[in-house]
């Protein structure tokens, strides 16, 4: 049976992230189920860079995202990993709008640029868009998630970490001051040891903490909340990010328009809750595009409708449902001999915050 420092069980972002940071202090297995790294949400999100205007003061998302934009975009400096500042405009309907001057004064406790624009000042900068006036970030920007997620796999490779996929985690049990983990691989089970066991699943967090010596009363509850997108054909009709007013419980972002490095335009991602047994269902039901087309013409009257397409779905892990305050990261050392961390509920900022979760994992191990 080997024996590792660390096992990280999920290969999305921010299990990548974790890999790669431990692998410079020790030997890392890190296990994925699937048959690629970053299939799940990790490549069903919008490739934003937050700036981190949105979360609530103090809160691990707040913190973390700002910590992760100056980190994300010093490491694809320094990696190339593709992105560009492309910026992003809030759009309000009417002027002096309370939630633009919430932002405004969000902005500046955090000491984030913000530029406020008046109609002529939107319409010289993106005349295809309607509002009374905007916010500009300046800030924002959009990046290649899929070849930062190659990046950080090979950083961590070239630290020697085993990244292995098709490899389940089914179990991690406390034997002799060790994690006893059970992994499904295609060869057949699998068991191995570690130091320390480090949860990253994503939607299956609270599964499979279950399974790993935590007491039930302890797990959140998880609510996974779908967000489809629609494509829109031909040229873009932006260069900057689009959005519209944050949601009141930041269930979600309201369906904005982003870009991604060819320049395509995509719509969303709205918000429908789904049961706890849906959380593999990424279906977009057409039937959507009514409600896509009448929140879209609030910014952009001039779309051509002809040219939305519905196109794919990812699933938020939220911890709070539609009719609760919104929840923040929980990233949890839940054992400290040996230890073990948990991470639940890494829905948005998570890819833009994914090397300071990185971070702040690699610091609870070091206090515990
Ligand atoms: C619609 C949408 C839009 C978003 N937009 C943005 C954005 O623009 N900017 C931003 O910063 N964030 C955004 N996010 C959030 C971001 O995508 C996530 O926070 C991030 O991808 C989470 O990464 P993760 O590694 O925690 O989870 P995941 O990507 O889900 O990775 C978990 C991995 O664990 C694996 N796994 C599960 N169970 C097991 C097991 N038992 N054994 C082994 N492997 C297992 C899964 O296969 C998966 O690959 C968005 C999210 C959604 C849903």
């Amino acid at each position: 049976m080997a024996e590792f420092d660390f096992c990280i069980a999920g290969g999305g972002v921010v299990g990548l992230a974790i890999a790669r940071a431990l692998s410079r202090s020790g030997s890392v297995l890190l296990a994925e189920k699937n048959d690629l790294f970053g299939s799940e949400t990790s490549s069903r999100n919008s490739e934003v860079i937050h700036a981190g205007l949105y979360y609530p003061a103090g809160s691990l998302k707040e913190r973390l995202c700002l910590q992760g934009k100056a980190l994300l975009y010093d490491f694809c400096n320094r990696h190339n990993v593709p992105y560009r500042r492309t910026g992003k405009l809030i759009i309000a309907p009417t002027a002096n709008h309370p939630k633009i001057q919430a932002l405004q004064t969000t902005a500046a406790r955090l000491n984030i640029p913000l530029q406020y624009l008046d109609q002529h000042a939107l319409t010289a900068l993106e005349p295809d868009v309607q509002g009374q006036c905007a916010l500009l970030s300046p800030t924002t920007g959009i990046i290649d998630s899929h070849h930062y997620m190659q990046t950080l796999a090979q950083l961590a490779q070239a630290n020697n970490a085993l990244l292995m996929r098709q490899t389940h985690v089914s179990a991690a049990r406390v034997k002799n001051n060790h994690w006893q983990i059970d992994l499904q691989t295609s060869d057949g089970p699998y068991q191995t040891s570690a130091s320390v066991f480090i949860n990253a699943t994503g939607l299956h967090a609270q599964q499979l903490a279950s399974q790993c010596d935590m007491n039930s009363a302890d797990i959140p509850p998880l609510y996974p909340c779908r967000g489809h997108y629609f494509s829109y054909s031909g040229k873009a009709p932006f260069s900057h990010l689009i959005y519209p007013l944050p949601e009141d419980n930041l269930t979600g972002l309201g369906i904005h328009a982003t870009l991604d490095l060819s320049g395509q335009v995509r719509f969303g991602p709205d918000t429908q809750y789904l049961h706890r047994n849906q959380i593999d269902d990424y279906q977009v039901p057409t039937e959507r595009e009514s409600a896509f087309y009448a929140a879209i013409r609030n910014y952009f009257p001039g779309i051509d409708r002809q040219r939305l397409h519905a196109d794919y779905a990812g699933i938020r892990p939220k911890l709070h449902s539609a009719s609760q305050p919104a929840a923040d990261f929980d990233i949890r050392l839940t054992h400290v001999t040996p230890a073990a961390i948990h991470l639940f509920g890494i829905e948005s900022p998570g890819l833009t915050s994914s090397l300071a979760i990185a971070q702040e994992v690699t610091e609870l191990l070091q206090m515990a």
